[in-house]
């Protein structure tokens, strides 16, 4: 049974037909489909509390900024956070990683000979601000390769020494699927220099396993609401109090001031300092509908769920000769697949899918294009699952694959 079925969740996509064959979306590592609650808790947010929040004393004002206010305790639970004055709202993953560069790189965190580790194994959201802020500002950037595409802790570990002043991680490669163990690699990084700072990207790992930040020790953590059942276009970063109160803004403007002067400008308090402007309202209030969601299903529901298929399916792809499947094809590889049919482009897979089955998957660089050198290959197809996915949909796939093998060998 769906995971989705059985706590009464209606994914109104799913209805959907695709040239006449019922759509099966494998694509949820992109963004996750929208379960109706979450529309319909936007939908009365927008029609009977839409306003501004933290400015006017008027009721439907009061009741957008207790909404702000209360999801970002939501998520401090959530996150098993010390204080919610840790949790930032930006527009995603991305913003998250961009405030957190530019924040540090313009508060001199960075000594001279100081070094950033980066990981070909990232999403571009966590390599490029990385590479830009170490041109722009002067600051030493390494990058670890990853052999055929595949993480290595103890190799990457020959990388830390006395000068890593960061270190930018995912938790979760959006391209192989394979799962860091950041809390013990965390460990291991702080043990060899206790002054590296940690920002793990969690876009991936978030909807469907838990962070608890009093155990991991790192320094920052950014995500998506988009990828864990949320709107677009509202994402999170936390950070430690002591750290993100040492950082200045870079995003300048309303709510973020505590005086403007003619001559210069203090600023607001944590969080408000990180948070220049009119916050996405619609966006926290179906964040704060699917963070229940979560909490309702729980995270080892949700990840044995995922697994599940997630084994099934690599056991599965791999039976067909045609195809070459990507990452470390053991229980470390987790809720994406990534394969590519043999001489044929992973555009014209991904096409002739939709069309021929209505089966959704993803094709191109994903966003990663250095651990596609890594792996040798330009791009691929990726299919991905979330709750609303079981292994009858991996069997769609699989016969599907067979049926655009016939077409296009
Ligand atoms: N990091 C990872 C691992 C991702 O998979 C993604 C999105 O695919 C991002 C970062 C960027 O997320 P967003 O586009 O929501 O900012």
């Amino acid at each position: 049974m769906l995971l989705s079925q059985k706590f009464d969740l209606e994914f109104p996509s799913l209805k959907r037909n695709i040239n006449e064959n019922k759509l099966v979306y494998l694509d949820s590592a992109a963004t996750t489909l929208l379960p109706k609650r979450v529309a319909n808790r936007v939908y009365e947010y927008s029609l009977n509390h839409r306003s501004n929040v933290h400015r006017s004393s008027h009721t439907l004002a009061a009741e957008s900024t207790l909404l702000l206010e209360e999801t970002r305790d939501l998520l401090k639970d959530f996150l098993n956070a010390s204080s919610s004055k840790e949790i930032i709202f930006t527009k995603g993953t991305t913003e998250s990683i961009n405030l957190v560069a530019y924040s540090l790189a313009i508060s001199n965190f960075f000594n001279d000979g100081d070094e950033i580790l980066l990981n070909s194994l990232e999403h571009h959201a966590n390599f490029v601000p990385w590479q830009q802020i170490g041109k722009n500002f002067n600051i030493n950037t390494k990058v670890f390769k990853n052999k055929d595409g595949i993480f290595n802790e103890s190799e990457y570990l020959n990388n830390i020494n006395k000068k890593t002043r960061l270190v930018a991680i995912t938790a979760h490669s959006n391209v192989t699927g394979q799962i860091i163990d950041i809390k013990d690699l965390i460990k291991k990084i702080k043990n060899i220099n206790e002054k590296t700072l940690i920002l793990i990207d969690a876009a991936q790992y978030v909807p469907h396993h838990e962070i608890n930040l009093k155990e991991l020790n790192a320094d920052f953590v950014a995500f998506s609401g988009h990828k864990m059942l949320a709107p677009g276009g509202i994402g999170i970063l936390w950070g430690k109090k002591k750290i993100l109160n040492d950082m200045n803004p870079f995003l300048f403007g309303g709510e973020m001031i505590d005086q403007v002067d003619y001559e210069d400008t203090s600023f607001n308090i944590l969080p408000y300092k990180f948070e220049a402007g009119t916050p996405n309202m619609e966006g926290i209030s179906g964040l704060n509908e699917a963070i229940k969601i979560i909490d309702e299903i729980g995270f080892d529901l949700i990840s044995d769920h995922i697994s599940d298929i997630t084994q099934y399916a690599i056991n599965k792809l791999n039976k067909l000769d045609f195809i070459e499947l990507y990452g470390p094809k053991d229980s470390s590889q987790f809720g994406i697949i990534s394969f590519n049919l043999k001489n044929i482009h992973p555009h014209d897979v991904s096409h002739l899918l939709n069309d021929l089955t209505g089966i959704a998957i993803r094709s191109g660089h994903h966003c990663a294009q250095l651990i596609m050198k890594d792996i040798g290959i330009q791009s691929s197809c990726r299919a991905s699952f979330y709750i609303y996915n079981d292994k009858n949909d991996v069997d769609k796939l699989y016969n599907g694959l067979i049926k655009v093998w016939e077409w296009l060998k």
